[in-house]
């Protein structure tokens, strides 16, 4: 893998914890493509790296492991190195150099090379979004996903603060029903209700013959909630299909929703786009029983890139009415994204005659949103918060976000890369529910139908294949801003004088070409003392982050 020149050298040790997967050399783009397979969990993790140090578990290692780790004599170079990955768990070790050649002598020299490195490797960030893998990478993700979405509400990292006064609603769009499950619910004034009281005696029993009431008020630890009270009478296979289609509503949702707004003030879309621009950002959570649901913030601009103020008929109320409407009617109908699925999968020759194939009738669904729309108007300087009705402040929104951002499924005993067969699903020690799921995207891959889903890769996902955090791209600063605003940050920290080429002139590269190559080396420590140390030292820049961002929003 060749690396663009501009990623270069800037090996200084961060401010603790504040960002550091941006490794020196090898960031951005590249890191995330060539690692693609790591950042994901599905293969490779463990390439380098020896399964006695996985896990925050792991055990204490001989404090002669730490001794002999810390009288080293690169010891200060290896704890650079580890500040460079922003203390990751779980860093990926690569070998290489940087070459410069002169542009005029032609001569080269190197600039950079990893000989020089203790253990002869670069170590770089794994860049992991769980947090269980690596939390401090996870924490990086956690608040850069914060400041994307705090920086459109209250403006900041290049955004106008004008924004704040913005139409901006709070929605949250729920999955609907597949069955009776175990739930909490809570009365119109707060109170708790008991979970499905049925008094009629028929009402009570399925047509399996299972009770399916239940007069218990659960607790929000229960470990029932979201088991179905009747697995028989439970709809597996469009649960799954909701899942697997969920991004395919939301993206139906965003196309509506501009409509809506047309709709209500009688003008046509064009009309609409020469006035306003609807921008949001969502993430993706699952609820208990282990369907995705989407929370999102939806926010109307003025026309054009820079997020000037919309005309002031565009008020949160037309806004809240417009989102209402579009959730209530967007949906898909699985036949035909199937069919769509199976005819783009043929060979072009094939295409333009295609017997149209007839989608067996246990695959049909039409896939909506539930009908618990939850939309609050989201105030600079409301007091409400997540669940009490009121309307809610920018800065609570961030951090409920936030919160989601990395959370994937926290149910124990649910793997977290896709399962190799049903061997492997019946092996799992997670609740009968979700091993049902799991199956059901195993068996919907084999299905000649639902094939072109591919649902064996994400059977870990029960079926969701969509990304847990989603922005338009006007919405505010983008992950990749962030991530080169650290880079530059940490290179004028390194080198305040600006940087030198191998003949100690300023390094332009007009006068040089650079040119660097890199080897995968493997990933992980690998002694016990140097992972140990890194997630010693990743919680304590964790918790020292933890205080500043407090003392900040509390002052
Ligand atoms: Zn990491
Ligand atoms: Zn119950
Ligand atoms: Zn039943």
């Amino acid at each position: 893998m060749t690396l663009p020149a501009v990623a270069l050298i800037p090996r200084t040790a961060p401010a603790l914890g504040v960002g550091a997967t941006a490794g020196p050399v090898p960031d951005a783009g590249h890191r995330h493509h060539a690692l693609r397979e790591n950042t994901d969990g599905k293969e490779g993790r463990e390439a380098g790296h020896s399964a006695a140090f996985t896990g925050p578990g792991c055990p204490l290692p001989p404090s002669d492991e730490l001794f002999d780790l810390a009288t080293r004599a690169d010891f200060h170079r290896w704890e650079a190195q580890l500040a460079n990955t922003g203390n990751c768990a779980s860093p990926i070790r690569l070998l290489g150099r940087i070459n410069a050649t002169d542009r005029a002598t032609g001569q080269t020299r190197v600039m950079y090379d990893t000989d020089s490195e203790p253990g002869q490797v670069l170590l770089i960030g794994c860049g992991n979004r769980r947090e269980h893998i690596c939390p401090a990478c996870s924490q990086v993700y956690k608040n850069d996903a914060r400041q994307i979405i705090r920086s459109g509400l209250t403006g900041g990292k290049g955004m106008p603060e004008t924004v704040t006064a913005h139409p901006c609603v709070f929605v949250t769009l729920t999955a609907p029903g597949f069955g009776p499950v175990h739930t909490t619910r809570t009365s119109r004034r707060g109170r708790q209700l008991p979970c499905r009281p049925r008094r009629d005696a028929h009402q009570r029993r399925c047509p399996h013959g299972r009770d399916i009431s239940c007069p218990r008020t659960h607790r929000p630890d229960d470990p029932r909630l979201g088991q179905p009270l009747c697995p028989d009478c439970y709809d597996y296979a469009g649960h799954v299909l909701f899942n697997a289609f969920a991004p395919e509503l939301w993206r139906r949702f965003t196309i509506y929703l501009p409509r809506q707004l047309a709709r209500l003030l009688g003008i046509t879309q064009k009309q609409l786009r020469q006035q306003v621009r609807v921008r949001f950002v969502k993430v993706a959570e699952y609820q208990v029983r282990g369907v995705v649901h989407y929370h999102a913030v939806v926010r109307l601009d003025g026309p054009g890139d820079d997020c000037q103020p919309p005309p002031a008929q565009y008020t949160a109320t037309l806004l809240t009415q417009a989102i209402r409407q579009a959730a209530a009617v967007v949906s898909c109908e699985t036949a035909t994204l199937l069919t769509q699925a199976i005819l783009r999968a043929l060979p072009p020759s094939l295409r333009d005659t295609p017997p149209p194939p007839v989608i067996d009738p246990a695959l049909r669904r039409i896939l909506q949103f539930g009908t618990q729309i939850d939309t609050r108007v989201i105030r600079p300087t409301a007091d409400g918060l997540p669940g009490t009705g009121k309307a809610l402040s920018a800065q609570a929104v961030a951090n409920y976000i936030a919160k989601y951002a990395t959370k994937t499924i926290s149910a124990p005993g649910l793997p977290d890369r896709p399962l190799r067969g049903p061997k492997a699903i019946d092996a799992l020690t997670c609740a009968q529910h979700y091993k049902r799921l799991i199956s059901t995207c195993w068996d919907l891959s084999k299905h000649p139908q639902t094939a072109q889903l591919a649902l064996n890769r994400w059977t870990h996902m029960l079926g969701y294949r969509g990304h847990f955090l989603t922005k338009s791209r006007r919405y505010s600063v983008t992950f990749t801003q962030l991530r080169q605003a650290r880079i530059t940050h940490r290179r004028q920290q390194r080198h305040p004088d600006g940087e030198k080429d191998p003949w100690r002139r300023d390094l332009d590269e007009r006068t040089v070409l650079l040119a660097a190559s890199w080897r995968y080396a493997g990933t992980g420590y690998t002694t016990s003392g140097e992972r140990q140390l890194a997630l010693a030292t990743a919680a304590r820049a964790r918790e020292h982050e933890r205080i500043a961002r407090e003392e900040i929003w509390t002052n």
